[in-house]
């Protein structure tokens, strides 16, 4: 039996443990909770469902290991500073940006990066947390903590966005999803939808910039790369070394999900391209109690995480996939009566974005 330690025990290492199970792979997320000696890591393979996971004696332990796939890499990712640098090196079109250094900076920043700026902590921030928008009146929301800990990019009026997500293993063989659209809603992501088959052409862009990131810094596993779409060019906003909020629909659109695609490349098992047969839509569930009127709706794969529910808070998602795709419009339509209100635009937004 493969055995697999993550280094998190959010609803990622949840569902990568639920990936292994048909594959005879163990998986054991590691949180704040567990017993170092609870554990035997001696032959298994180390990786991480989040970019800062529990600092433990423990957890320490595992990260210092041999055995962490992309022990190197992970400190490039999360810290949004390097992450631009090795964007830049790339020469990989991303927003606009400049360290925050000091209060003096302001007025050159503005020159520099337009009107409009979001100031993004280096480390740490998800879920939009860790920002904020800025124009000149309003700097001073900006707490004095982020000085020399955070960037600042140019604001971009995006025509969407897009993500992509692919894997790569030890033999530097890569495969991908068909793009994801997302919505974005205060930060958080609110629903996805994907089809069989994306436009080709922003399909090979995007194919090709995640291939060069993936195979400069030699990484195994699945990464996910966020973009804004601007007319027909692609700006990276940010990557995540791990399996990705806008990949859960591949849990039931998809031959091979993301959570299955990254033991796969770990393991160094068979990674062939995943079949996409259908469009698919992911509802994330945020802040919203379990409702067991969902599963009235045959086309809800619900996927609920176990977590205490609170505001703004992913506590869930819901996948719908059907080779018809008004048969998804349908039922997103029987699902706004049993969603909370906010959810309307983000179904609009699906409805349309399925036409
Ligand atoms: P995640 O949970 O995806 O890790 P995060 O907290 O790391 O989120 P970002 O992805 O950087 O945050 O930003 C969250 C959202 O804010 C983006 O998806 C986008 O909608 C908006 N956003 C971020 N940066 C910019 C930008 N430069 N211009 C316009 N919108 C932006
Ligand atoms: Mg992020
Ligand atoms: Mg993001």
């Amino acid at each position: 039996m493969k055995k697999v330690c993550v280094l998190g025990n959010g609803q990622l290492g949840r569902m990568l443990k639920q990936a292994g199970e048909p594959l005879g792979i163990d998986v054991y997320p590691v949180g704040s909770d567990i017993e170092p000696n609870s554990l035997d890591y001696k032959d298994a393979v180390i990786t991480a469902e989040i970019e800062r996971w529990p600092d433990t004696p423990f957890t320490r332990t595992l990260a210092n290991h041999d055995a962490f796939i992309n022990r190197a890499i992970f400190p490039i990712i999360a810290d949004r500073l390097t992450q631009k640098q090795l964007l830049s090196d790339l020469k990989l079109p991303t927003a606009n940006w400049e360290p925050l250094n000091h209060q003096s900076d302001w007025s050159r920043l503005f020159v520099k990066l337009g009107e409009r700026l979001i100031i993004k902590r280096r480390v740490g921030g998800y879920d939009g947390r860790g920002q904020w928008r800025v124009n000149s009146d309003t700097i001073t929301q900006v707490p004095s903590d982020a000085y020399q800990s955070a960037i600042v990019e140019q604001a971009i009026n995006f025509d969407g966005e897009l993500s992509l997500i692919g894997a790569r293993n030890r033999h530097g063989e890569m495969v991908f999803y068909p793009l994801t659209h997302n919505l974005q809603q205060d930060g958080i992501l609110k629903m996805s939808v994907a089809f069989s088959q994306s436009n080709t052409v922003l399909q090979s862009k995007a194919e090709s910039m995640l291939s060069m990131i993936m195979a400069k810094l030699d990484y195994i596993g699945v990464m996910a790369m966020e973009c804004f779409l601007v007319g027909d060019q692609l700006l990276i906003n940010e990557l995540a070394p791990r399996v990705h909020n806008s990949g859960h629909w591949t849990q039931n659109g998809a031959s091979i999900s993301q959570f299955e695609l990254h033991l796969r490349a770990i393991l160094d098992l068979a990674l062939p391209t995943p079949a996409v047969f259908a469009p698919s839509v992911m509802v994330n569930l945020i802040g919203t109690p379990y409702n067991a009127a969902w599963l009235n709706q045959s086309l809800v794969h619900l996927h609920w995480y176990n977590k205490e529910v609170r505001p703004a808070r992913k506590v869930g998602h819901l996948n719908l996939t059907h080779l018809d795709s008004q048969k998804i419009n349908a039922c997103l339509s029987d699902l706004k009566d049993i969603l909370p209100d906010d959810y309307s635009l983000a179904i609009q937004w699906a409805k349309e974005v399925l036409q």
